[in-house]
């Protein structure tokens, strides 16, 4: 085991990253010591980074990634040294009302999030931005197949098991479905969809070339007239409107990126009641949805080329100008590689 990780520690908006050396910790029972060995920034942390979103400073940023089981703790006997694996971006406690009864143990009295910790919470090795990252026991981790490269799984513990929850939401007759907006989690989506057997499925986008890339993941062109269902993955509530034009009377709505106050709707109750529409909130995601999105990379690479839609990796010494790139939308996801400085 090593003595020491590489963290990029952020310190806020202003003062931005410190490189610094943090000890590994002896792990506790169930703890769980990952080298990363590819890490991806996401659009939520450019919103931290920009100071949009708040983040307890200096903390370790970064929730993406995959990596080697480095180490340990008593009591691990389901996972072996080097193994490659993804995990859940948050811990749960398995024992309170959300993680027991309501089956959302992303909502759970207890919740821990990678990524969006303070250094000293626990080991403070919390964030992706580093070099280790420690898991703590009541994180689900997955083993990685064989055949996926990292680049292709690196997003799968945010983006991709989001979509499969939102997907559980859409009910399973839905032939015609719009997705707004084409950034990761709108391509995951349309290739969820088209994996299921949806065939009419459209995806807007106000940029059009990030439009057109939906097509290689299942989208379809033309101009939907009416919709089974709609999921919104923009973040702007003025792409409700439209949404709520085209669905179909009983249609469903999926609302999954606004999740930011600038969110008020323009929307009567009385149009919800009127066309019997069934509006859905879905935020992150359970354990099983991040191992149903494994599947379903396993089962469709020779379909999708979702490593295609990460970037070279950037050096973690590097974190800066790889933030400046993911900054430009170039790319769905900029990778980082944490082994070099
Ligand atoms: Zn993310
Ligand atoms: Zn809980």
């Amino acid at each position: 085991m090593p003595e020491t990780a590489i963290a990029q520690v952020f310190l806020g908006p202003e003062r931005g990253f410190d490189r610094r050396e943090i000890p590994i910790p002896k792990l506790g029972p169930g703890e769980v010591l990952v080298a990363i060995s590819l890490a991806s920034i996401c659009g939520s942390d450019l919103h931290t980074l920009a100071g949009r979103r708040e983040a307890p400073v200096p903390c370790v940023l970064g929730h993406e990634a995959v990596g080697h089981i480095a180490a340990m703790g008593a009591g691990r006997t389901d996972l072996s040294i080097g193994q490659r694996v993804t995990w859940s971006l948050a811990d749960s406690c398995g024992h309170c009302p959300a993680c027991v009864t309501y089956d959302l143990p992303q909502k759970c009295d207890a919740l821990f999030k990678y990524g969006h910790a303070a250094i000293d919470d626990g080991s403070g090795l919390n964030g992706c931005y580093a070099s280790h990252i420690v898991l703590r026991p009541g994180t689900a981790i997955f083993p990685v197949p064989a055949r996926l490269p990292d680049a292709a799984v690196v997003p799968a513990n945010c983006s991709l098991a989001t979509m499969v929850n939102v997907l559980e939401a859409i009910p399973t007759n839905a032939r015609s479905v719009l997705v707004q907006g084409a950034g990761l989690l709108g391509l995951h989506a349309c290739a969820l969809l088209r994996h299921r057997g949806v065939t009419e499925i459209f995806c807007r986008d106000a940029d059009s070339g990030r439009q057109s890339a939906a097509l290689k993941f299942g989208a379809i062109v033309g101009e939907p007239n009416q919709v089974d269902a709609v999921i919104e993955v923009v973040g702007d509530p003025s792409v409700v409107a439209q949404g709520i034009d085209l669905l179909r009377p009983g249609g469903t709505y999926a609302l999954v990126g606004m999740v930011h106050p600038q969110s008020v709707l323009n929307l009567t109750g009385e149009t919800i009641i009127k066309k019997c529409l069934r509006i859905v909130g879905v935020h992150n995601y359970a354990p099983r949805h991040l191992r149903d999105g494994l599947r379903f990379l396993k089962d469709t690479s020779d379909l999708f080329d979702f490593a295609g839609l990460v970037s070279p990796p950037m050096p973690l010494g590097e974190l800066p100008a790889a933030i400046a790139l993911a900054n430009t939308r170039r790319w769905p996801r900029v990778s980082i590689n944490p082994r070099q400085f």
